[in-house]
């Protein structure tokens, strides 16, 4: 008889503990995913990530053989059912941490055990699980620095990734009942995906490779190079992570070495283990708090006056606001369902500070639009821009559009290359091109308002306005 092993967001072999323990069984394996978007309810895949699910399945699905039994529909009718039909007499999974995850899971757990089904379940997403880590009287941390510098390196470095399986495996031939991964419609109507197909490789042999580079190119410099976006010095991890096709601890670990290895990248290593402290860090506040995607964790925020305008929201998500850094990176996560960490938090306060928009619906359209939309990353960290998060950005700290494109994108590179309409523009007015003299315009081939839009609003009167509002509270 077989054991099932789910897998979920963990769609890779290597360091896979489910993997193993359904090896260790001694058992056939029944691999099996399943789209399940009847419990997700507001966090549905969005169109992005879906585009990911796609490839990384179809990664996956190759590396088991072409076993991979594909369903769509609610798992905690499928799950059972899956096991009745094939006699399984046990299923494997890794955790996952989203609140709804959590509570279909414990669903199924239940009924499956009450059916004297054996249900074993590992850790294969996180560095520290959220119920791990809390302070000495036993609540959770609120502050990042504690939380990693004792919460989590208290206990120890992280666990070793897991070493190749012993066992060689044999998979239960796939049920005639499972879709194809094409009958999951999880890739655009209207072909919006080419940039994706430039840049990015799904998969686990993807993230390995995604590793690599970053540990060949990226790291040495990481801890200065990760604040400007026009370089290759942070690591594009974050999809890979988030579909789990590399294990935070086969991430941490290489660095280490590396960092063993070459003594001169201590304080880059260092800068790249603590990001992966803010993922542990976001991962525990959504444990702690289920509805931090949708409500400020500082409840004086509750009632705050957000605009509404449809218009300059919809000027955001087009990269069209008349500010070249902030479309730039909207036009960035259009075009490659990513953005680079620095511009996420410049696009991020001018909706919340200068817009005035709702942290949410900044949060709602990255969702759709990021490949490594993440509930647990994304929340906390709109909420940590609106500044209504645990140990958030103070209100007052609202990014200069201008500043910050002319301190971290110095020659304009990053613009250039997704603002195309600016490109020829010189440096010196690239971050502020309504300054620029009409000659200078002329000859770059932009005329504002026209090729390239004047600023939706004023920085500095929105500035002003949003200190008061904010002072308000
Ligand atoms: P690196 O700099 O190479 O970092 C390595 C890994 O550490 C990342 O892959 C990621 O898993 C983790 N990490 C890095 N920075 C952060 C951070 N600030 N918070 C939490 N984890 C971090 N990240 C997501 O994975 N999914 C999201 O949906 C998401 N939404 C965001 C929304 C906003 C408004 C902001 C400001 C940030 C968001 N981030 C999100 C965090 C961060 O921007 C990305 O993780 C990072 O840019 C990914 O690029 P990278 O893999 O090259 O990062």
């Amino acid at each position: 008889f077989p054991v099932i092993l789910w897998f979920r967001q963990d769609l890779r072999l290597q360091d896979n503990p489910a993997y193993h323990a359904a090896l260790e069984s001694g058992s056939p394996i029944l691999p099996v995913f399943i789209l399940d978007d009847d419990n997700a309810g507001l966090w549905k895949r969005g169109a992005a990530s879906r585009w990911w699910l796609y490839h990384s399945l179809s990664s996956l699905n190759k590396s088991l053989n072409g076993t991979l039994a594909i369903f769509r529909g609610d798992a905690t009718k499928i799950i059972p059912e899956l096991v009745e039909a094939a006699c399984a007499h046990a299923v494997f999974w890794n955790r996952c941490y989203e609140p709804w995850r959590i509570a279909r899971d414990s669903k199924i757990k239940t009924a499956l055990e009450q059916s004297s089904i054996a249900v074993k379940s590992s850790n294969a997403s996180l560095l520290y699980e959220p119920w791990t880590v809390s302070k000495d009287d036993g609540t959770p941390y609120k502050v990042f620095t504690p939380f990693f510098r004792k919460g989590c390196l208290g206990r120890g470095e992280p666990p070793v990734p897991l070493g190749l399986p012993h066992h060689v495996p044999t998979f239960f031939p796939r049920l005639k009942q499972s879709l194809h991964i094409d009958d999951l419609d999880l890739l655009p109507s209207i072909k919006w995906d080419k940039g994706f197909h430039d840049i990015w490789t799904p998969g686990e042999h993807g993230a390995r490779e995604r590793l690599g580079q970053f540990l060949d190119h990226g790291l040495k410099g990481y801890k200065e190079g990760r604040n400007h976006p026009d370089r290759e010095n942070v690591s594009r991890l974050s999809p890979h992570l988030h579909f789990g096709e590399i294990s935070p601890r086969t991430a941490w670990h290489a660095v280490r070495h590396a960092m063993e290895a070459d003594p001169t990248i201590e304080t880059d290593g260092d800068c790249f283990l603590s990001e992966l402290g803010w993922r542990e860090f976001s991962y525990s506040l959504l444990y702690t708090h289920p509805d931090l995607p949708t409500q400020p964790l500082q409840h004086k925020f509750a009632g705050f006056p957000w605009d509404k305008n449809d218009k300059a929201l919809r000027a955001w998500q087009m990269g069209k606001t008349g500010y070249p850094i902030v479309d730039a990176g909207m036009r960035q996560l259009w075009q490659t369902g990513w953005m680079h960490n620095r511009v996420r938090m410049i696009v991020a306060s001018f909706l919340i500070k200068d817009l005035m928009l709702p942290w949410t619906a900044g949060e709602e359209w990255f969702w759709d639009t990021l490949v490594d939309a993440d509930l647990a990353n994304n929340a906390a960290s709109w909420q940590w821009v609106a500044g209504c998060g645990a140990d958030a950005a103070p209100y007052f700290r609202i990014f200069n559009p201008v500043t910050q494109g002319t301190k971290f994108d110095p020659d304009g590179n990053y613009i250039r290359t997704f603002v195309p309409e600016l490109a020829a523009l010189p440096a010196k007015y690239i971050h502020e091109p309504w300054t620029a003299p009409a000659n200078v315009l002329k000859q770059a081939g932009v005329e504002m308002g026209k090729t390239y839009p004047m600023p939706i609003v004023d920085h500095k009167a929105a500035r002003d306005h949003a200190l008061a509002v904010f002072k308000g509270l």
